[in-house]
């Protein structure tokens, strides 16, 4: 028997979180953004999965080229685009599809000669996230520009939403939607623009393509609504083991700095798992855990390879007993939250030595 950390990614659990997506945007194609290895959960694992999505976004070619190559036939979206000519080749070679959000991607397309193939491409438009995309003002000239070149294929519309997750964001939505609408108009031009949280929040923003990230992994975008309320269930769960327990006098630390000080007699148990797994360092004593099943708290600092919990209450917690970081019983949502950090993150942090498993 190996070290008890393990990550156990739940392929149900995606394809479900899929049909939920399906429920809350039933017109919309879904292009389930899996960046990042999607979002920790391992690229074909999740492709696997998400094989009914009519598309897959994410950043890395090489991905993009691996997974076309696994067989996949929908559209593969390339969120930020090229970065260099050489991979217009690779593009056309492998049927991808590209966004185009500045002038030196736009001066690159012009400049390439296609071997008998099309481009397609999201041209991105920033409505006000001032992160990337056309101004409102280049918009129609870039446009234009890709209408007049040969090597393009299918032209879609693109923007992104700065504050859709947010309770009081309506108004932000409300303004990036108008900027978006009004130079979208008339185009006759497929569109692209929600996220998990204007999935969940803006049926307005639906349009031809919604872009899927974190709810298709079970957790919440939206801090005022918990994945159980919105029917999400967590892809992944991290579980390990009790592989030592301390018996703590009162006035005991535990652990580097000792951190945790027992105020009464107590037990405490050390879990395989610290920061080199993904766990983060940053959560604070109080952090939830499941112990047997049962809910209780992280105390003392995270090492490298283990954390400590409270065992106070858990008479039949020892050694081998199972332990759940986030996952199925503890939502991913609520330690990211006392970490003080998002899920996202610690989704996406898990570490190179982490088992998987399905
Ligand atoms: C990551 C990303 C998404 C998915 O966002 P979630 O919040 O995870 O749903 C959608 N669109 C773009 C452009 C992205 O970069």
């Amino acid at each position: 028997m190996s070290r008890p950390i393990q990550a156990l990614i739940d392929l149900s659990a995606l394809e479900h979180n899929l049909s939920v997506v399906r429920r809350y945007a039933p017109r919309s194609r879904v292009m389930a953004v899996i960046k990042a290895d999607a979002y920790g959960h391992g690229l074909l694992r999740a492709a696997e999965a998400l094989k009914r999505a009519e598309g897959f976004a994410m950043l890395e070619i090489d991905a993009a080229v691996r997974l076309r190559e696994a067989g996949y036939r929908q559209a593969i979206l390339l969120l930020e685009g090229f970065f260099a000519m050489e991979e217009l080749a690779w593009i056309e070679q492998y049927h991808l599809s590209t966004v185009v959000h500045h002038h030196e991607q736009l001066a690159m397309l012009s400049a390439y000669r296609p071997r008998g193939g099309r481009l397609d491409v999201f041209l991105k438009l920033n409505t006000g996230m001032n992160r990337l995309g056309f101004t409102l003002e280049q918009f129609s000239a870039a446009l234009e520009t890709l209408k007049a070149n040969p090597a393009i294929g299918q032209i879609t519309l693109m923007t992104h939403f700065s504050r859709a997750d947010e309770s009081d964001g309506n108004e932000s939505i409300a303004a990036q939607l108008q900027r978006f609408n009004a130079v979208a108009k008339g185009r006759n031009l497929p569109c692209s623009l929600a996220n998990s949280a204007a999935i969940l929040r803006y049926p307005e923003t639906h349009a031809d393509w919604v872009r899927p990230g974190i709810m298709l992994y079970g957790a919440s975008p939206l801090p005022d609504k918990t994945a159980d309320e919105l029917d999400l269930h967590p892809a992944m769960t991290i579980s390990s083991r009790i592989i030592a327990v301390q018996a703590l006098k009162s006035g005991d630390g535990v652990g580097y700095g000792h951190m945790f000080r027992a105020d009464r007699p107590m037990r405490v148990g050390i879990v395989a798992g610290g920061y080199a797994d993904g766990y983060p360092r940053h959560a604070p004593a109080g952090t939830p855990v499941l112990v047997n099943g049962r809910r209780t708290r992280l105390i003392g600092r995270i090492s490298m390879d283990m954390l400590h919990v409270d065992l106070s209450g858990i008479e039949d917690a020892g050694i081998g007993s199972p332990v759940t970081l986030w996952g199925k019983g503890l939502s991913v949502d609520e330690v990211a939250q006392s970490a003080g950090t998002v899920s996202y993150e610690l989704l996406c942090a898990l570490a190179p030595r982490m088992p998987i498993v399905t």
